[in-house]
């Protein structure tokens, strides 16, 4: 997976890796891993990156590029990234999104594991936490509860041109606001009564900064909380808590945060001496755990603990700790008994495990410990697509699309049953980059990306999308019956042999597309007209001799003799020159099929842009199906497979197809053509 380009961000890990920004936080190093260990156990410096979206709805084709972002260079430096859901808006989330965002993430080809590479997290676990931190803000006089009305915040908080007025209640005494505070979290009050609000600078050119709200009522249950809690952190609160409570080391997000940043390095200021509170209260437990299994053979345990030191995670040691002294207590049927000497060791040897031991017996040391920065980088803007999910959903809600996981719907659901691939998303996302400037990024290379992963790897076959029958006159006077079946194979794959042959026959009808038929054909036209010669490919060369039609004037059958020795890969087969090929499938043993032509969902290039209807740009085009045949034998399961449809493009089976649903035929999406149809 080697980077395609340096970028601001890996610029900015580079940076810090070198100045050792992460070292001395002593998680143990890896040994053997030829790095950390000659120096003995020196910290591996990790950097710790999130994906953090908010189960609100479906993940679409800008969450994959930060995914990929966030994932991508968590691998490329030995890093770890988490999966974080930010959770801390109860009326919009809902389980549905949660169980469909991990599937979206695992199915791109990224994981969390048990090995302390990467894990999944729930903002919502960190609620006791950020509460405890809102009273601290208002212990140490850096926050208050405001019970001005909605309206009257609205109007204090002035704009560009006009400061702020501050809220009578800003100066309120701190055990007055604390008062209030316990009373909404006891459900004291209804929804919004009062807000707690940092207190910052309501002059502040940062309209941001103008003592914004961090906790507010809100009367709902949670989908993972559930009714413990009626009020619920501001999401620009949460955020930087989440981050370093996970140890974050960069926090990347899209730039209309910008001017977030300096919220998010005021909260996390103002509450570094309580961000280790949440560890050392495990720690503790831990260690009373261990207290009451008394101590007997510390050192042993110690040493069992550094050698495994590099599977301890910081940011979740708690149950592998204890699952490590049980394992130890249990290979040893040994006993703690000598509870001093086992601390004294302990203390000599926190060094080996993680801060959260050397926090938890001396919780008066604050080390220097580095606070997660935020990074802004430029949201993914397709050409074509429209990302907000507010009109996804209304498309969906509205029926102009088939729900989310329709195959022009720019969600992973959608864009995964249109058959773009993991990897073809991971190379578009590598391709496009990282900056810091907002731009667009031609729905075309989306394509190229699926059709240059998939060149080297679908399988080759020939269908016909608009049918009309050809039929050989000749055939029983050259083959000696008109049932006769000439056996044809080709490669699946022109470069992977292990693909194996495709077999298929070639008889006295057979299907070719429409347009591969011409009466009276326009100038440079090479395929069948009457008179002409073109190659069957893989078959025979064949002369047309005119058509069939009804009475409107419809062709409904081209006419055509097969010339004899003409049968690709036979000796003397190339003989008779033409300039056409047509693609076909016999009659005989063509399987039918349904097609789904899928194109882009709106024919502007910025349907979202300046307010613009969206609704009023659909493509009338973006779905058509047709009754079209394919080769004999491909494999049609349930599952998806994927094909090179010679001359038309990039399709893949769809579920629909299985048989099962409707209709019973077999089912094919196209996911793009041969080649970028629209130009530029
Ligand atoms: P909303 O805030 O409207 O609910 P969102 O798209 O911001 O929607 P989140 O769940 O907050 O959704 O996003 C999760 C992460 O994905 C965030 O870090 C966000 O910056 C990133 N992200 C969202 N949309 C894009 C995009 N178009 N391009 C790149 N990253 C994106
Ligand atoms: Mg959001
Ligand atoms: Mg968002």
């Amino acid at each position: 997976n080697k980077p395609s380009s340096s970028n601001f961000l890996r610029a900015a890990v580079e940076r810090d890796l070198a100045q050792g920004r992460y070292s001395g936080r002593h998680w143990g190093g890896t040994p053997g891993d030829g790095r950390h260990h000659a120096q003995g156990p020196v910290d591996p410096a990790r950097v710790r990156l999130r994906f953090p979206p908010e189960p609100n709805g479906y993940l679409h084709v800008g969450h994959a590029k930060s995914i990929c972002l966030n994932f991508g260079l968590a691998q490329e430096y030995g890093g770890v990234c988490h999966l974080r859901f930010d959770d801390t808006n109860p009326e919009k989330e809902e389980q549905e999104y949660v169980d469909a965002i991990v599937d979206a993430v695992q199915w791109l080809g990224w994981s969390w594991d048990a090995n302390a590479t990467s894990h999944l997290y729930y903002a919502s676990n960190y609620f006791d936490f950020m509460y405890r931190a809102a009273e601290y803000l208002i212990e140490h006089g850096h926050a208050y509860v405001d019970e001005q009305s909605a309206d009257e915040m609205r109007a204090n908080r002035g704009d560009f041109t006009t400061p702020g007025t501050d809220s009578p209640y800003r100066n309120r005494a701190a055990q007055e606001s604390l008062a209030r505070l316990r009373e909404m979290r006891d459900g004291r009050h209804p929804d919004g009564a009062m807000v707690v609000r940092a207190k910052i600078d309501m002059a502040s050119p940062n309209i941001n900064m103008r003592d914004p709200a961090i906790y507010r009522i809100k009367h709902a249950t949670h989908h993972n909380t559930g009714d413990t809690w009626c009020i619920y952190p501001m999401y620009t609160f949460a955020h930087p808590i989440e981050d370093a409570l996970e140890n974050i080391t960069h926090s990347i997000c899209t730039l209309e945060f910008e001017d977030q940043r300096p919220f998010y390095d005021w909260v996390l200021e103002r509450i570094v001496p309580i961000l280790r509170e949440p560890e050392f209260h495990r720690a503790k437990a831990l260690i009373e755990d261990i207290e009451q299994q008394g101590i007997e053979a510390g050192k042993e345990f110690a040493l069992h603990c550094h050698n495994h030191a590099h599977k301890l995670d910081h940011s979740e040691p708690e149950e592998r700790m204890r699952a490590l002294f049980r394992k130890w207590e249990h290979d040893r049927g040994a006993v703690i008994t000598d509870l001093a000497a086992f601390f004294q060791l302990l203390k000599s040897e926190t060094h080996h495990f993680t801060p959260l031991l050397s926090h938890a017996l001396e919780p008066h040391r604050i080390e220097p410990f580095n606070l997660p920065h935020q990074y802004e980088f430029a949201r993914l803007n397709l050409t074509y697509v429209v990302t907000s999910k507010r009109k996804l959903k209304a498309l969906v809600d509205e029926s102009i699309v088939d729900g989310w996981d329709d195959p022009r719907m720019p969600t992973i659901v959608g864009m995964r049953r249109r058959g773009y691939t993991p990897e073809a998303l991971r190379l578009f996302a590598d391709r496009i980059g990282v900056s810091k400037a907002s731009g667009w990024i031609d729905y075309s290379l989306l394509e190229a990306a699926v059709r240059d992963d998939l060149e080297s790897k679908a399988p080759r076959a020939m269908a016909v999308l608009e049918p009309v029958k050809l039929k050989l006159t000749n055939w029983a006077e050259v083959f000696g019956s008109a049932e006769h079946l000439e056996a044809c194979a080709a490669p699946a794959h022109p470069k992977l042999p292990e693909l194996g042959q495709r077999r298929f026959s070639l008889g006295h009808e057979l299907w070719i597309e429409r347009d591969d038929f011409a009466e009276e054909p326009p100038k440079g036209y090479h395929r069948l007209y009457p008179g002409n010669t073109v190659r069957l490919k893989y078959g025979y060369v064949v002369r047309c001799t005119g058509c069939e039609k009804d009475a409107d004037g419809n062709v409904t059958a081209v006419l055509a003799e097969v010339v004899p020795d003409t049968k690709s890969g036979t000796p003397g087969a190339d003989a008779v020159k033409v300039k056409g090929v047509i693609t076909w499938v016999g009659v005989a043993d063509g399987v039918e099929a349904e097609v789904r032509l899928y194109d882009r969902l709106f024919t502007d290039e910025h349907p979202d842009a300046g307010g613009k209807d969206y609704k009023q740009l659909l493509n009338p085009q973006s779905k058509r199906l047709t009754r079209a045949y394919v080769e004999p034998s491909l494999p049609l399961s349930s599952l998806q497979a994927w094909f090179q449809f010679e001359r038309h493009g990039y399709f893949v089976t769809d579920a629909d197809g299985n048989g099962t649903g409707s209709p019973s035929l077999p089912v094919f999406n196209r996911i793009t053509g041969l080649k970028d149809s629209w130009g530029k």
